[in-house]
């Protein structure tokens, strides 16, 4: 059986055992059973600073030499955050449409203490970590993140055979993490049956149509972004027909519906959008790498749809702060997420921390995540390659333009 349908029938295993059970035994599951689910979350918290490190290391270093990140680089880079930041809303929209969580009330049940939300200025100042090691052994994911990005412009700054030691040094780390995540979730219909074991005995049958509200508002905003934001880019800035688009990217989103693997969707992508869509293979070998590691709209819907779900769940109504440092983190986070199964769960850790949200949310969203997985990969690699075709033509106009300019030059001569 492969994993997705072992995480899947564990998924509902868990909520049938727990029915069964019921909540008497209570006690016992809390003793027995929830501790493994703590050992799994916290096999996946270890992951953060590694991965975090390693992966925006590479993606920075993916850049190659600094001055070719120029015009290119640039552009995919803007369009990539803005992409990102709109996923983000589109996934706080789709989820106050759906209102996922409301009806598992764990508010009062487990009410976390909320810790008093930095000001935005705070959050500036503490981005700028004074000890890089400090923040990795507190887990201060934002200073991190600023850290890897300085450490990844340093390496490609040095260059030379330094730079390319160093750049494969964290391109190993980054690869070893990924395999460790593959070995956690190897493990997960476990870790995913204990977490949800004792959730369903404490809340019964309740629990289920909250989570399936989660996967319908990923869903929708997953759909919505396509439809919005996609195809738009792809007919009026790629000139490239929404069909024509679809068709060619089908067998690449199958495959990353199935993996749940934006690294290990890569190749199709890649070979699609050359062969198929005739892009520049330049353009999509600079663009769809990076894209794989760096750009996750789909794992941005995501956490904007389970960061509400979490707030629903525990009663807490967001201000607009923390919305804002949702979005924010949010958007650093698909940055630093890994291209593999369950790369965004542990990221969503870091927005909900960000936002002071309670991280035992995690638990809920885990036993549903693959489910998630899927939309949101499926998503991801759709905006690496969206991008690709945007840039390209763009490109080619400006090659257009270089041609003209060249010829003219010539005449003139
Ligand atoms: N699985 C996703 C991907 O590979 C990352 C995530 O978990 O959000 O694109």
């Amino acid at each position: 059986m492969n994993l997705s349908v072992q995480i899947f029938a564990s998924l509902i295993l868990s909520v049938v055992v727990g029915l069964i059970l019921g909540p008497d035994a209570a006690p016992w599951v809390k003793l027995w059973v929830a501790p493994i689910g703590t050992m799994f979350i916290n096999l996946i918290k270890m992951m953060i600073v590694p991965v975090i490190l390693s992966s925006l290391v590479t993606g920075m270093t993916g850049l190659g030499d600094l001055k070719k990140l120029g015009r290119i680089g640039v552009k995919t880079l803007i369009m990539y955050m803005g992409t990102t930041a709109i996923a983000i809303l589109l996934g706080f929209g789709a989820a106050m449409l759906i209102h996922p969580g409301v009806g598992l009330d764990m508010g009062a049940a487990a009410a976390p203490e909320i810790k008093q939300a930095p000001t935005f200025m705070e959050v500036l100042v503490n981005m700028i970590p004074k000890n890089p090691v400090e923040s990795m052994a507190n887990a201060d994911i934002l200073p991190l993140i600023v850290f890897s990005i300085f450490l990844g412009a340093g390496i490609v700054a040095v260059g030379g055979k330094k730079g390319v030691f160093l750049t494969q040094l964290f391109d190993a780390l980054a690869e070893v993490c990924y395999k460790v995540i593959g070995m956690i979730m190897r493990v997960s219909p476990i870790g995913v049956f204990c977490l949800l074991v004792p959730v369903v005995v404490n809340n019964g049958p309740k629990v289920l149509l909250p989570l399936l509200s989660v996967i319908v508002a990923a869903a929708i905003g997953s759909i919505a972004h396509m439809i919005l934001v996609y195809t738009p880019i792809v007919s009026f800035i790629g000139k490239i027909k929404v069909i024509d688009f679809y068709r060619a990217m089908s067998e690449a989103m199958m495959i990353a519906f199935t993996t749940c693997s934006s690294a290990g969707t890569l190749p199709v992508n890649m070979k699609n959008l050359i062969e198929k869509l005739k892009i520049k293979k330049e353009v999509v070998s600079f663009v769809l790498p990076l894209g794989a590691t760096i750009n996750m709209d789909g794992t941005a819907v995501y956490m904007g749809v389970c960061a509400l779900f979490v707030a629903n769940v525990y009663g807490i109504h967001l201000t607009i702060n923390q919305m804002i440092m949702i979005m924010f983190t949010g958007t650093l986070a698909s940055i630093g997420t890994a291209g593999v199964p369950g790369g965004g769960l542990i990221m969503l850790a870091m927005v909900l921390q960000s936002a002071n949200l309670p991280l035992e949310g995690i638990a809920l969203v885990a036993g549903i995540d693959r489910v998630l997985d899927m939309f949101r990969t499926t998503l991801n690699i759709t905006g690496d390659a969206t991008v690709a075709c945007a840039v390209d033509r763009t490109e080619r106009k400006y090659d257009k333009e270089l041609l003209e300019e060249a010829n003219k030059e010539r005449e003139e001569n």
